[in-house]
C-alpha cells in the first residue's frame, strides 16, 4: 500500500521534467489501484490479466516520441545466469543510460525493513516470480527516482518476464531493441552456482571454470573464472537463490513464463538473438559488433 500511495503522491507532484515513461507507469499503477502489500507470488491469472491491455493503453499512452530524440530504451532477455547483468551494465556505461535490473530492486526491497521484505524473501528464495503489481511498483519508483536525477533512456534487465509485463511495458513506452542472450543450459547452472558477490562493493565474480565439449552438433564453450580482486576475496557471499534446487526451479519458470517473450518481440521485429561464444573477452567484442557499436567503444576509449 505504502509504495502505491507514494507513487500516487509522486504522480501528483511530478514536474514537467518527468518523462513519459515513469509518468505512464505511475498513472498505470494508480489507475489499477495496485496494493503492493496485498500482492504475493505470481498468479497466472491475476486480476489485471482480465482486462485487455488496450483499456489502459488509450488512457495512459504517452505521446509518441521519436527514438532519435531520446536515449536508447533496450531490454535484455535471457535465462538465469546467462550474463544479462554483466553485458547490460557494460552497455549502460558505454551508452550513458541507466542499467535497471528488477532482480536488484527486489533484493534491495527484501533486504530492507519494509513491509514486503519477508514476503519477498520467501518468494524469491523458492525461485518463483514476484507479482506484476510489486514489480511495477518497484520499477515505477526506480524510474521516477532516476528521472529526478536527470536520467533518461534505460537498459532493462529482468523486466519484462511475462507476456503480461511486456504488454504493460508496450502500453507505456516504445522499446527499441530486445537482446536475447543465449547459452547452453549446463553452463547456466554452473555459472549460477559459481557466482559470488562482494558484500562490500557489490562486485560480481565467478569461481566456476566452464569447459563444455562440443557434442551432438552443439558447440563447445569455455568460460574462464572471473576471480575477485584481493580486497574482495574474503567478503564474498552467494545469493540465497543460487542453490542447485532453486536455479533449476528458476530455469523451469523461465522456460514457462519468459520464453514466450522471444516470439512476442520477434513478431514485432525487435529481437536480436545473441549466442554467447565464451566468456567476456570473446563475447563483448562480438556483442558490440552485433549491435554496430564497435566504433562507439573505440571513440569512447580514445576520448578517455
Ligand atoms: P535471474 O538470475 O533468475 O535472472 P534476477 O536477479 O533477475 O534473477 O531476479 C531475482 C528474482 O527477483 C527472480 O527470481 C524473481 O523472484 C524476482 N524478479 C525479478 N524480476 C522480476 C520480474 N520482472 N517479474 C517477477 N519477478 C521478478
Amino acid at each position: 500500500m505504502a509504495a502505491a500511495a507514494a507513487l500516487l503522491r509522486m504522480s501528483k507532484s511530478s514536474s514537467a521534467q518527468s518523462t513519459a515513461v515513469s509518468r505512464a507507469f505511475t498513472s498505470f499503477v494508480s489507475s489499477r489501484n495496485f496494493s503492493a502489500s496485498s500482492s504475493s507470488a505470481y498468479n497466472p491469472e491475476p486480476e489485471i490479466a482480465r482486462s485487455p491491455p488496450s483499456s489502459f493503453l488509450s488512457r495512459n499512452s504517452p505521446l509518441p516520441q521519436d527514438p532519435k530524440d531520446r536515449n536508447v530504451q533496450w531490454v535484455f532477455l535471457g535465462c538465469p545466469g546467462v550474463g544479462k547483468g554483466t553485458y547490460a551494465s557494460r552497455l549502460s556505461n558505454l551508452l550513458g543510460v541507466p542499467h535497471i535490473a528488477t532482480g536488484d530492486l527486489v533484493r534491495e526491497e527484501l533486504n530492507s525493513t519494509g513491509p514486503l521484505a519477508s514476503q519477498l524473501k520467501e518468494i524469491v528464495n523458492q525461485g518463483k516470480l514476484v507479482s506484476d503489481e510489486i514489480i511495477i511498483n518497484l520499477l515505477s519508483k526506480r524510474l521516477e527516482a532516476g528521472e529526478a536525477k536527470g536520467e533518461s533512456g534505460f537498459i532493462l534487465d529482468g523486466f519484462p518476464r511475462t507476456i503480461r509485463q511486456a504488454e504493460i511495458l508496450e502500453g507505456v513506452t516504445e522499446i527499441d531493441l530486445v537482446v536475447n542472450l543465449q547459452l547452453r543450459e549446463e553452463a547456466l547452472l554452473a555459472k549460477c552456482l559459481g557466482r559470488r558477490i562482494c558484500s562490500q562493493c557489490g562486485g560480481n565474480y565467478n569461481i566456476a571454470c566452464i569447459d563444455i565439449k562440443a557434442d551432438n552438433g552443439g558447440p563447445g564453450i569455455y568460460m574462464a573464472p572471473l576471480p575477485p580482486p584481493p580486497q574482495c576475496a574474503d567478503k564474498l557471499i552467494q545469493r540465497a537463490d543460487d542453490t542447485e534446487e532453486v536455479v533449476k526451479a528458476r530455469l523451469e519458470i523461465y522456460n514457462e513464463m519468459s520464453r514466450p517473450l522471444e516470439e512476442f518481440y520477434r513478431s514485432r521485429g525487435k529481437l536480436l538473438e545473441f549466442s554467447l561464444p565464451g566468456g567476456i573477452p570473446e563475447s563483448w567484442p562480438k556483442l558490440l559488433e552485433a549491435l554496430n557499436l564497435e566504433d562507439h567503444e573505440v571513440k569512447r576509449s580514445a576520448a578517455a
